[in-house]
């Protein structure tokens, strides 16, 4: 089969198109003929040969496509539609999910939309939900609303919690479409100093959660920003890891609660009990098209180069997929 993948560890110039073995299908998982992958940043961390996590060749956490072959212990019939994360191997045309991370893809949904959902909702609806214990009631603060992950996690705190969405953009194009979403106010950050206009929005109270991307550069800004008991989701250090000086009192005063995050390297069992909660209670919404998937671009498999390129030059509203037949 064709599969993509790192010739050395480097830019997105190592990325090749090679000849690799099907994989096999153990217990427990599904094969499927892989009709779209999508690009996430752990796949370009993967790239540069920055995280271990995943013991495989080929890159690519999520898929969709169409099950082939279904492996002992599985119930699910050949033929089916399905979208989810897989354990690496993603960009390529067969991948092994296993059976309890794969859901049914939408009816209205093609496989492009499908891959759109997986990493950016399933991380979203966790981060939000499982560590942010969000309340309907509560102010939630979206860092990177123009992203993937942040496209994902308006929609959801809108439509699953009605939570009032505070996020954050560079660019006005970008805010304009957190608006269409349901954010109900957009801060460019670039211009506004966005723990000054949480307060303002919120009488000086500021947000119960925040979900952050960006890490270091946001620091003293997030803590301004978060009310007292307020959760401090962190997930990614887009703007830096280090943060230099660091006051725990105001930790202390503020009772603040900070929760680091990574998916790809959850065990099985976590990312199988996240998939389930996940189906029962937000996939109904894509079916009344509560909620949908965001697509910035899609990617015929060989330009899978200028795919990585797109996502680093910041540009993409939402995901970027590879379709793959
Ligand atoms: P994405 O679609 O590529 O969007 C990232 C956006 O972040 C950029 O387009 C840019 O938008 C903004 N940004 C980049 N550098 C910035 C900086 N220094 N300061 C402020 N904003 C910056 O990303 P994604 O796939 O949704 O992922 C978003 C983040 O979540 C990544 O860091 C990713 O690694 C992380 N993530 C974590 C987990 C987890 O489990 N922990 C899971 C999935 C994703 P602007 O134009 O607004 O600047």
């Amino acid at each position: 089969m064709k599969a993509i993948v790192v010739k050395e560890p480097g830019d997105a110039e190592q990325l090749h198109v090679t000849e690799q073995p099907k994989p096999e299908v153990k217990t427990g998982e599904l094969l499927v003929n892989v009709k779209a992958a999508a690009i996430n940043r752990t796949d370009i961390v993967s790239r540069e040969g920055k995280s271990g996590y995943l013991d495989n060749p080929i890159l690519g956490v999520e898929v969709s496509g169409i099950v082939v072959k279904a492996g002992k212990g599985t119930n699910v019939e050949i033929g089916t539609r399905v979208m989810g994360l897989v354990n690496g191997g993603g960009y390529a045309e067969y991948a092994v999910i296993p059976a309890e991370r794969a859901m049914v893809i939408p009816e209205s949904l093609s496989f492009e939309e499908g891959v759109a959902i997986p990493e950016v909702f399933l991380t979203a609806f966790q981060t939000l939900f499982w560590l942010g214990d969000l309340q309907s009631n509560e102010t939630v603060l979206i860092h990177a609303g123009g992203s993937g992950v942040g496209t994902a996690a308006i929609q959801l705190a809108k439509q699953l919690m009605n939570a009032d969405v505070i996020t954050t953009a560079g660019s006005d194009k970008k805010l304009d479409y957190c608006r269409s979403l349901g954010a109900d106010l957009c801060i460019n950050y670039k211009e506004q100093n966005f723990a000054e206009e949480v307060l303002k929005a919120t009488s000086n109270q500021g947000a119960n959660v925040i979900l952050d991307f960006i890490g270091a550069s946001y620091w003293k800004q997030n803590l301004t920003s978060l009310t007292v008991d307020g959760r401090l989701i962190l997930i990614g250090v887009l703007g830096g890891a280090e943060v230099e000086q660091v006051n725990l009192m105001e930790l202390m005063a503020k009772r603040i609660q900070l929760k680091g995050t990574l998916l790809t390297p959850r065990s099985d069992q976590y990312k199988a009990d996240l998939t389930r909660d996940f189906v029962n209670k937000a996939i109904p919404l894509f079916n009344k098209s509560k909620l949908k998937p965001v697509i910035d671009h899609v990617f015929p498999f060989d330009e899978v180069q200028k795919a990585h390129k797109h996502m680093e030059s910041n540009k993409n509203i939402g995901k970027i997929i590879l379709r793959i037949t």
